[in-house]
């Protein structure tokens, strides 16, 4: 499994991770881990905690230096006291010290800067090693940005997959001028890998030159960008071992072309689209 930075100065971390909504499977999870995928993205919000809570479960008796953990505050929770709760009830249900990094999960109402200075006041206390934000357009992220005193942001996670490139105009020049990580969340988006379709069909005949199924070719496809990662959710065991094998292979220039004229990026039109 591959691993780049995550985000300026941060960690090495797995190009393929694991995603816990809907409520993940532990056994799932943790097969995952053992394949190297130990970043594993969850959220407050996943089954009002009980995503965190298998997570908890699932990463029992793995050395927690060797995994990346994610968690999510929900934006009725973004003020100062709000987060804090939060993180400590994040941390309660997933059993652990801290996480890697914790992300507003959308921005809501309350002021960015009091969010972004209530983030830090959690990386100060030791609670989280990093800062993330979730579903910002560039916008969001430069007044975001603009906020932290001390920290920056480690990334953004949006919805990224072959069906849906608009990240690639604008979030993404963001996140690689100001150092940050871009995680795709909704990797697959799954209707366009059907095998009927003609994307399906390249797809399928790229990955056999690779010896990997077409899903793991999409992925591949997402994180051959040096600050992009990818968030997978498999319950499905066959699932979890075809998505680990996109960490390890390198489409060519070739393959990249014909992905690229398959699957081609569209103009965004409206705001940054969301799942
Ligand atoms: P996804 O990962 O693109 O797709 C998940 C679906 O794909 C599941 O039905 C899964 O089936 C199936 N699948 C997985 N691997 C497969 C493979 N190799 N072959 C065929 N099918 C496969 O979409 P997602 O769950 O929406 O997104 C992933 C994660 O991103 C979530 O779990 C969550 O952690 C995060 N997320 C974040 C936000 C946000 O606002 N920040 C929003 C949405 C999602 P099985 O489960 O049956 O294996």
């Amino acid at each position: 499994m591959r691993t780049k930075p995550f985000g300026k100065r941060g960690p090495r971390v797995p190009v393929i991770g694991q995603g816990t909504w809907p409520i993940p499977d532990a056994t799932a999870l943790r097969r995952g881990i053992e394949l190297g995928m130990t970043h594993i993205d969850t959220a407050e919000m996943y089954g009002d905690g009980e995503s965190e809570r298998i997570v908890g479960e699932a990463i029992r008796g793995f050395s927690r230096s060797r995994l990346f953990i994610v968690t999510k505050v929900l934006p009725s929770h973004a003020d100062r006291r709000g987060v804090a709760r939060s993180c400590a009830a994040s941390l309660r249900r997933l059993r652990t010290d801290y996480v890697d990094c914790l992300l507003i999960h959308w921005r809501g109402e309350t002021p960015i800067e009091e969010t972004m200075a209530a983030l830090e006041e959690q990386v100060e206390a030791g609670k989280a090693r990093s800062i993330g934000v979730s579903n910002f357009d560039p916008w969001d992220l430069r007044e975001a940005a603009r906020s932290l005193a001390k920290h920056r942001i480690a990334c953004d996670q949006v919805m990224y997959n072959l069906h849906e490139r608009t990240p690639e105009d604008h979030e993404l020049p963001w996140c690689r001028a100001n150092g940050a990580a871009l995680v795709a969340y909704t990797p697959l988006g799954l209707p366009t890998l059907d095998p009927r379709t003609r994307g399906g069909r390249v797809l399928a005949a790229i990955g056999r030159r690779h010896r990997v199924g077409a899903h793991a070719v999409a992925l591949a496809f997402l994180v051959r960008r040096p600050n992009v990662f990818a968030i997978p959710k498999a319950s499905r065991i066959e699932h979890v071992v075809a998505n680990a094998k996109a960490g390890d292979i390198r489409l060519d220039d070739d393959d990249v072309a014909a992905i690229d004229a398959a699957f081609p990026n569209r103009v965004r039109v409206g705001p940054l689209p969301t799942n």
